[in-house]
């Protein structure tokens, strides 16, 4: 009988909920603004010829490379960041190596780890979810070979202090330490100048979150160029689809359209803290497009009943150190009035014993 490996046996599912998603989609950390009005003028445009052809990547990361300030041999663009986490994995783990993983924090750094045969290492965050870095350097030793920072980390919009993770970089050389900035562009700080300075560091980017692209499946991977021609060994030459490639031009060159957005989010962010505040209820201060609330015990009646009410949240009540907390992403200007005012009408019709969280 045809076995799978047995690291691939053991793996935990990670089921999304990827469909039925109708309504306004607060639960991924997508744009709600959709992409720039340039990608779609740009899509409209494709040939059938172009479509035919295999992609051509290497016009578009030199491109990529020139925006982002780096050559193109230290950059290499991906089927997302989850592409990026998978070569990572694929190009340094090996069975028994050690992969450390600050938690809560997106799923993919663990599954695609522990689908090498490595072994996975959570390493919990400290009160508040703060960034866990002496934790992390006690847990550091010769079997560490890959090293996953969200920054800031989802589901907490918690960052780190850029010096602690250089710290951790540079007391695992012999691993490959990744910074995933997919939520950069509401944040604004990035290690990304350091690859020349530190020859294992890695940071990844997406055009997920603040372009508004993430069907197209896009994003960047930066490191040191002589680790990156060995990730670039692992990569298929058509990772990226002709579509995203011939989108990302446009992408990039409306920085307006994202600055916008991003600011959009920002005032978005505020207001939501403030109608937390009001409510009772407490959340983390964030710096991604998305905060972490705690709903206590009717976390998942909350996120069911603002459903019904046809906006999707997400119940991150299993996450580590997560009990009771549901993370709603913040939408755009056009759509916080709804959002606050569900948020509202949801906790009022909600039964007195359920809100215990005020
Ligand atoms: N990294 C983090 C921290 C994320 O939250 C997400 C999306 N939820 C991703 C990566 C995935 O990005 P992409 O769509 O580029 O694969």
């Amino acid at each position: 009988m045809l076995e799978a490996r047995r690291a691939v046996q053991n793996l935990k599912q990670y089921h999304p909920p990827l469909s039925g998603r109708i309504g306004l989609r607060l639960d991924f950390n997508e744009s709600t603004r959709g992409a720039s009005p340039r990608v779609v003028e740009r899509l409209r445009k494709l040939s059938s010829d172009q479509l035919a052809r295999y992609p051509e990547r290497a016009p578009i990361e030199r491109m990529t490379a020139d925006f982002l300030g780096l050559n193109s041999r230290e950059v290499l663009l991906t089927n997302g960041v989850d592409e990026a986490i998978h070569l990572l994995c694929q190009t340094y783990l090996e069975a028994g190596d050690e992969a450390l993983v600050v938690v809560p924090t997106f799923a993919m750094y663990e599954l695609m780890a522990a689908s090498t045969a490595a072994q996975v290492i959570s390493v919990p965050t400290l009160a508040d979810f703060q960034f866990p870095s002496q934790r992390l350097l006690g847990r550091i030793n010769s079997a560490t070979r890959f090293i996953a920072i969200a920054n800031p980390n989802n589901p907490t919009g918690a960052v780190a202090d850029p010096t602690e993770i250089l710290r951790v970089a540079r007391a695992a050389t012999h691993a490959a330490v990744l910074v995933d900035e997919a939520y950069f562009e509401f944040y604004g700080q990035t290690l990304l100048s350091r690859i020349r300075t530190l020859p294992n560091l890695f940071v990844a980017r997406t055009f997920s979150k603040a372009y508004g692209m993430a069907g197209l499946r896009i994003g960047v991977l930066v490191g040191p160029e002589e680790q990156l021609n060995m990730v670039r060994k692992c990569a298929s030459p058509y990772n990226v689809n002709s579509v995203a490639l011939a989108c990302l031009p446009a992408a990039l060159a409306d920085q307006e359209y994202v600055e916008c957005y991003t600011s959009e989010v920002s005032r978005g962010r505020e207001r939501l803290g403030a109608k937390f505040r009001s409510l009772g209820i407490r959340y983390w201060p964030s710096q991604a497009n998305f905060i972490l609330a705690d709903f206590g015990p009717c976390a998942q009646s909350f996120v069911a009943a603002m459903s019904r009410r046809g906006i999707l949240v997400r119940d991150r009540s299993s996450d580590p150190g997560c009990a009771g907390c549901v993370r709603i992403t913040i939408p755009a200007d056009q759509q916080m009035d709804r959002l606050l005012a569900t948020l509202d009408e949801t906790i009022r019709a909600m039964p007195t014993a359920e809100r215990s969280f005020a």
